[in-house]
């Protein structure tokens, strides 16, 4: 019997989401069991990092990588994956543009490191002490990844062939892509492997959105009663619909949830905050200042509103000093 194609599943700075939706694909998990030989997948099985080196390289027909980059081990695993991998997919929204993990671009490293090991509340640490890249304990030398001073994308570190979006991909998605590796049937490389266009496309609600939605306040999903059927912005919550990329079929819109933006633009928008700022801000109703900021005082987290999933790859990046 021919081998089956060797695939790999790696995990970077991420919350474990996205290993869960390899597990979400439930009975279609069998068939992509069947079909491929895995190499490596930490989450589910004990494989080791001098066994996946050992590999020759271009081994492994895909490597599947989800998380940001932010330690020195992930940039090690992610190159040494690129070397071993003919096809790496970047998969979900932490890999694709810093995710989550990304939010912390507004602070400087040493920062976030005096608040973790100093100033938190649940700190007890009188001597200050931090972990250190390197120690020494009775003779031997101990080491520890190094902490870098910026979460990147996958792609900011390594070439990436294919991406999958969302916090976590769908099942569908996954599948689609994994049908169309095994096929050979690829799209270019560089392509988003989800329609290119924009949610609220193919979001139930789209004909109860009006052309001009005449904005006198945003409200947060507990200050009010959601309408079921009307479009969630009409209501006054921040949808990311109109900025975000479609292709889950606008899960959350359909689960009474305004959508936060987790799969990314679409390939006609570089900047997903500034493109929902330029095309919903414009429908706010007030025109003299002061009335304007008492609206968007309706929005306590810009950043973390805007940029939730792609403060990595937005045109800002990070804030300095
Ligand atoms: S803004 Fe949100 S709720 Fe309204 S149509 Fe778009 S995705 Fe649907
Ligand atoms: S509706 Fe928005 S936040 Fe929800 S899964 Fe889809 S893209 Fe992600």
């Amino acid at each position: 019997m021919p081998d089956k194609p060797k695939v790999a599943f790696y995990w970077c700075a991420s919350c474990g989401g996205c290993e869960e939706a390899v597990v979400d694909l439930a009975e279609d998990i069998l068939k992509v069991v069947e079909a491929v030989d895995i190499v490596l997948w930490p989450v589910a099985m004990d494989f080791k990092k001098a066994d996946v080196e050992a590999r020759p390289d271009k081994s492994i027909v895909a490597g599947f990588i989800n998380g940001a980059i932010r330690t020195s081990e992930q940039e090690e695993w992610v190159r040494m994956l690129r070397r071993k991998c003919q096809v790496v997919v970047s998969f979900g929204a932490c890999a694709n543009s810093g995710g989550i993990p990304a939010l912390a671009n507004q602070f400087q490293k040493e920062s976030i490191l005096k608040y973790v090991y100093e100033d938190c509340p649940g700190m007890d640490n009188p001597g200050k002490t931090r972990p250190q890249p390197e120690s020494k304990d009775e003779g031997r030398t101990l080491t520890l990844p190094e902490f870098r001073g910026m979460v990147r994308s996958l792609d900011q570190v390594i070439e990436v062939d294919y991406y999958l979006p969302g916090c976590p991909p769908t099942p569908k998605i996954i599948m689609a892509a994994v049908q169309a590796l095994l096929s050979g049937k690829l799209p270019p490389k560089g392509t988003v492997l989800s329609p290119d266009i924009a949610l609220c496309e193919e979001c139930k609600r789209k004909d109860s959105k009006p052309a001009d939605l005449a904005l006198t306040e945003f409200k947060r999903p507990h200050q009010i009663q959601i309408d079921p059927e009307k479009c969630l912005l009409a209501q006054g919550l921040v949808c990311m619909g109109p900025a975000t990329r479609g292709g889950c079929e606008a899960l959350c819109p359909a689960g009474n949830m305004a959508c936060t933006g987790c799969f990314g633009p679409t390939s006609r928008v570089k900047d997903q905050g500034a493109k929902f700022v330029s095309s919903v801000f414009s429908n706010i109703a007030p025109k003299e200042e002061k009335e304007i900021d008492a609206v968007l005082d309706g929005i306590p987290d810009p950043i973390g509103t805007f940029y939730r999933y792609g403060l990595s790859k937005c045109l800002l990046r990070r804030k300095l000093q």
